[in-house]
């Protein structure tokens, strides 16, 4: 074999990809043929293979028999020489993790596509798209005149494709180029927003890349893409190792909406990723295994850190007032202090158990499941005042970060990536100081940092939640669904578990009036006004009237009502 070359043409009208891959099989044998299990970015199962259909091999036109062998694997014997494999992967996911094609729209991470042989992963990847022009395409791969070029296989799963954009925005920042495009609904997207996009987004990358490299701002990368996919009640982002994809609201674009600083975040956090993930990260994801699940306990530490600094690198780059900062750890803490489950998971626990929980759980989500991104970030910030105390204002946690970034760049190819256990390791080594007690309290065994003592180091003051108020609002998280009030998740101890309510339950009436909430743009405007709704019922007793399953359901709530009032 010396290179995988896949052909793929749009089926746009049934929203297949069909794939043609050949290679060369340098003796006869059999061959295994995989997809991953898992999209790298994203720690839950995905089992790709789950949208092939119409799979065939042959040699010199000849079929061969080709045997599903796995849940992401197939089997054939083969003579040496040319193989042929053809098949078609069906791709209607809206999400940044998977494959979309329709006649307006084509989008696909190569996880999803390039079905592969064993032991083909160290060879050069060519990508030809069958009746599409090369400039209609935007990927970080080179093009050389007929095929997208990947130098190996992993290389290829991280440059996703996204091909036909309706608005393109390029700018420079520290001499690299960067791109960005627009697909879906543009509507909002006029010349001036484009043109302060533009600088926002330049703005955040300089900032991150001056932060991770002060001295000689140089960025990791040769070029950088950003795809931005813009459909309603969309919110998310998968970082590359020169890119990113992200999906939002349109709305989300209108320049001095709160949502358009959530947007500008979204971009800061996906960005640093470039470095701190996509580069530094823990060792079982530098060459990762992707045919199975692969648990790292430093999700935290690439989630948590993430978070924090996607807000730090908003301020540095002035589009966030530095008072915010208060602000996002603020919200940071309303969000997570107030759910049990940091109390009895730990921080590494969460991050090893992302595969069955943080994708999966929504019921049981506030009482079993921690949240590593924003408690996570709440860490960084606690042992970024430590670090600041301890030194006394000669180091933080930057420092940490930096020292581990130029660690990589002396030797990225032999760079091991971050042992499991030895995270507090790289504090003594880039600090010089010992903060391995600290770690072990606020990962491993769930103590509570001193929010009280450390905001102080920052110059900020920490105000506990009145008593009473120990879980926000009513207790329960909704979904709207066509039209319904629906409950995602409920937290114990509060109203809602009082009353019984499930993930399911659908919101009939309270107290014998019909809960008046107009279609939401998102899950946080509805919460709030149902935080609102409910707090108009404090101290009365509440009877609350669901369907589950169908069938309806009268709940009572025997305690008193408390909650914390939304601003
Ligand atoms: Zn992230």
């Amino acid at each position: 074999m010396n290179a995988l070359t896949y052909r793929i043409a749009l089926e746009r009208k049934t929203h297949h990809y069909r794939v043609t891959l050949t290679f060369v099989a340098q003796q006869a044998g059999l061959v295994s043929l995989r997809l991953p299990a898992w999209v790298p970015g994203s720690y839950a199962r995905r089992d790709l293979a789950g949208h092939v259909s119409r799979l065939t091999l042959s040699q010199k036109r000849n079929p061969i028999d080709v045997q599903k062998v796995d849940i992401n694997a197939f089997s054939a014997a083969v003579d040496e020489g040319s193989v042929t494999l053809s098949y078609r992967v069906y791709a209607f996911d809206p999400s940044v993790r998977l494959a979309y094609l329709d006649l307006d729209r084509a989008f696909f991470n190569p996880t999803s596509l390039l079905i592969a042989p064993e032991g083909a992963e160290a060879l050069p990847v060519k990508i030809e798209l069958e009746g599409v022009s090369s400039e209609s395409v935007a990927t970080t791969l080179p093009f050389d005149g007929e095929a997208f070029i990947a130098r190996n296989l992993y290389a290829a799963y991280d440059s996703p494709f996204e091909i036909g954009a309706r608005q393109k925005l390029e700018f420079t920042a520290s001499g690299v180029p960067h791109r960005t495009v627009f697909t879906g609904d543009t509507s909002f997207l006029d010349d001036a927003t484009m043109r302060r996009i533009a600088e926002d987004f330049r703005a955040i990358a300089e900032a991150t890349i001056a932060f991770f490299d002060p001295e000689t701002r140089k960025a990791p990368f040769e070029n950088y893409l950003c795809t931005v996919f813009l459909a309603k009640g969309m919110h998310g982002g998968l970082e590359h190792a020169s890119g990113t994809a992200l999906v939002a609201d349109p709305e989300d674009v209108v320049i001095g909406t709160p949502e358009y600083g959530d947007f500008l975040e979204l971009f800061a956090h996906e960005y640093f990723h470039a470095w701190w993930v996509k580069r530094v990260r823990p060792s079982v994801f530098v060459s990762p295994n992707l045919t199975r699940e692969s648990p790292t306990r430093l999700l935290w530490v690439f989630e948590g850190f993430t978070v924090y600094y996607a807000i730090r690198m908003m301020i540095a780059s002035k589009r966030k007032a530095a008072s915010s900062f208060a602000t996002s750890l603020t919200e940071l803490a309303q969000r997570t202090l107030t759910q049990s489950a940091r109390r009895f998971e730990s921080l590494e626990a969460a991050s090893l158990e992302a595969w069955i929980k943080y994708y999966r759980v929504d019921g049981d989500r506030l009482n079993a499941v921690t949240d590593y991104y924003a408690y996570g970030a709440l860490i960084a910030f606690a042992l970024d005042a430590e670090i600041r105390e301890k030194s006394e204002g000669k180091a933080s946690l930057d420092d940490v970060l930096r020292f581990a970034y130029a660690t990589w760049r002396t030797d990225p190819r032999c760079y091991g990536g971050i042992p499991e256990a030895e995270f507090a390791n790289l504090f003594k080594e880039a600090l010089g100081m010992d903060f391995s007690n600290e770690i072990e309290d606020y990962t491993r065994r769930c103590v509570l940092p001193d929010f009280a003592k450390l905001s102080g180091v920052f110059g900020m003051r920490f105000e506990e939640l009145p008593a009473r108020c120990d879980t926000a609002g009513f207790g329960a998280k909704w979904k709207y669904r066509d039209g319904k009030v629906v409950v995602r998740a409920v937290s114990e101890e509060t109203c809602a578990a009082f009353a019984g309510l499930a993930e399911g339950d659908v919101l009939v009436s309270v107290n014998d009036q019909k809960p008046v909430v107009s279609e939401p743009r998102n899950e946080r405007e509805l919460e709030k006004a149902l935080d609102t709704y409910f707090l108009s019922f404090e101290g009365k007793r509440l009877t609350i009237v669901v369907t589950r399953f169908g069938r309806g359901l009268t709940l009572e709530t025997e305690g008193p009502f408390y909650g914390m009032r939304p601003n």
